[in-house]
């Protein structure tokens, strides 16, 4: 199929640029992001180790260029702590086994009626979920271990505004409970995604116990892929529900940001639930773009699970087991997870109208002993 092409070029072009820019490092020497481009594509489709690159559109490689060069740099970034939050990974070399994509800018496709024309490629059947809103203005085209082709269209959306609501609220995230929000609503994981993750979890048990090279091994990494696809839709599902209701039924949302979080700190983030928590607090900002709502981010440490959220206490870290706590100053008995929610809810409110220039009153200001009462007053 012609699509295998561009899959296998953009992979030879994304690793040909991660290792371009690994030696250049090595080196010492510095490199342009142009004259890399101009290496791994223009240079290397002169070469008879490369000139097949010339068949596929070449849209697709500049654009996987642009992917290594951005996963290239978090990494860097990262370890030289520019980049603030949990440390990134080196990345790793694209496998011909495992999801393959590419993407395209407009001069690399269009529609063609119910069809997508792909440039060197040609027109392909699309089966549509839904229909697009607008002209997209990008396309990726992922092919699933499990043999699945997808079709992912970036389009501009006018906002739908809903009407102005007097609510707001705090969420925090959790590993049991997904969510817990500052007026006590509580979303845990759903016991059917549970279910699939267990599912998911044997069949890659069973993968690791059968024989490399048999035939088995090739079923039983089918039947993982199979899982893996069921759990991912899944998951976005509920993630899809959860936004639209936060972003409904609140004027304004606010949640840590990931790298800030306590989360960023804990080990036992993994990289599961980590990739869970920051689609969920993608698709709400989205929504609330969509819905001219307001979402939030606190982009600054905050000790929100060790806070009294009515006094302002800072109470100590306390482990993760403990589910209930109550208050040394004010006595309160606090919900460990609605009460990091409420101190979200002030955080955030504090942050944005300290960012508008106005006065902070929050009802309890999160504030270290010894800080307690500081307010931070006019931006
Ligand atoms: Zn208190």
């Amino acid at each position: 199929m012609a699509l295998a092409r561009v899959f296998g070029c953009a992979r030879v072009v994304y690793n040909d640029s991660l290792r371009l820019r690994e030696q250049a490092h090595e080196a010492g020497e510095k490199i342009s992001d142009s004259e890399l481009q101009r290496r791994v594509i223009t240079h290397a489709k002169l070469t008879p180790e490369r000139e097949w690159l010339a068949g596929v559109p070449s849209v697709a490689l500049v654009q996987a260029c642009n992917d290594a060069r951005r996963a290239y740099r978090n990494w860097f970034d990262s370890l030289s702590g520019v980049r603030k939050g949990r440390h990134i990974g080196h990345p790793v070399f694209r496998r011909k086994r495992g999801r393959q994509s590419f993407r395209l800018t407009r001069n690399g496709f269009s529609l063609r009626g119910q069809r997508l024309y792909v440039a060197k490629v040609g027109e392909i059947a699309v089966r549509w979920s839904r229909p697009l809103p607008s002209v997209p203005s990008s396309v990726t085209v992922i092919r699933d271990p499990d043999g699945r082709y997808y079709a992912s269209f970036v389009v501009d959306r006018p906002a739908t505004p809903l009407p102005a609501c007097a609510r707001e609220v705090g969420v925090d995230l959790g590993l049991n409970r997904l969510v817990v929000t500052s007026d006590g609503q509580i979303i845990a994981n759903p016991r059917f995604l549970r279910a699939k993750e267990r599912k998911l979890a044997q069949a890659q048990r069973g993968l690791s116990r059968t024989a490399k090279g048999s035939a088995n091994r090739v079923k039983a990494r089918r039947r993982v892929a199979v899982l893996h696809r069921k759990v991912r839709e899944t998951r976005l599902d509920h993630a899809h529900k959860i936004a639209l209701a936060l972003v409904r039924d609140n004027q304004a949302v606010y949640a840590e940001d990931l790298a800030v979080s306590g989360l960023a700190r804990t080990r036992l983030a993994k990289s599961v639930y980590d990739a869970g928590w920051a689609q969920l607090l993608r698709l709400i900002s989205e929504k609330a773009g969509q819905y001219s709502r307001t979402f939030h981010r606190i982009d600054r440490f905050t000790p929100t699970s060790q806070t009294c959220s009515i006094c302002g206490t800072n109470d100590g870290p306390k482990p993760l087991h403990v589910r209930n706590w109550q208050c040394q100053t004010c006595a309160t008995v606090h919900d460990r997870d609605v009460n990091a929610a409420r101190n979200v809810l002030a955080a955030g409110r504090a942050e944005r109208l300290n960012a508008c220039g106005g006065t902070v009153r929050p009802a309890a200001l999160l504030a270290r002993p010894g800080e307690t009462g500081t307010h931070r007053g006019v931006a």
